[in-house]
């Protein structure tokens, strides 16, 4: 039977790493074998854990690209029952669509956390295929840092930069459509 994926999208500080940890703990607790991967793009707190923002964190094997991760795991079903993808945004769009099909065609569920859009609202590249390819979506939402409503966009506190700039709390913050600019 072919593999569920499931992906989990929102904006910064929505939560979506928090609700990875948190089915990367019921798999665990079911003794499921388990690969965590992230980008290794994403070096804000440590390259080896994924980290939520208010500290919780599993271990989990920073990603150079596919094709490094394929010669270091075999993603086989009796070898794997779940594998978690963390900042998929960062992801090779192509190769992480190719790679995912070929795992959950092996049996293998895929459960992946993203940030859907960018700072300016455009969709990320990557995160949508996954949308797209997905059996069940999850949508959270943070709060508006102005007004404390539900924020479903990232702002950049600085203007300018590079689309892909790593940062937390110092740049970027959730803000509702009212307080949200594109920047
Ligand atoms: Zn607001």
């Amino acid at each position: 039977m072919r593999g569920n994926l499931e992906t989990i999208v929102g904006a910064m500080f929505a939560g979506k790493t928090s609700e990875l940890l948190k089915r990367i703990l019921w798999a665990k607790h079911q003794n499921k074998k388990i690969i965590v991967i992230k980008p290794s793009i994403d070096n804000r707190y440590s390259e080896k854990k994924i980290i939520t923002h208010n500290d919780l964190s599993h271990e989990c094997y920073s990603m150079t690209n596919w094709k490094e991760t394929l010669q270091d795991f075999q993603f086989k079903k009796e070898l794997v029952d779940v594998l978690f993808l963390d900042e998929i945004q960062f992801m090779h769009t192509e190769e992480t669509i190719l790679n995912v099909e070929k795992i959950l065609s092996s049996g293998i569920d895929v459960v992946c956390a993203g940030l859907d859009q960018d700072s300016r609202g455009k969709p990320w590249e990557t995160s949508s295929m996954m949308l797209g390819l997905s059996d069940k979506i999850i949508k959270i939402y943070g709060f508006c840092n102005v007004c404390g409503v539900e924020a479903t966009k990232t702002y950049r506190k600085e203007e300018g930069g590079q689309r892909t700039r790593v940062g937390a709390a110092n740049i970027y913050e959730p803000r509702c459509l009212k307080h949200w600019e594109p920047r």
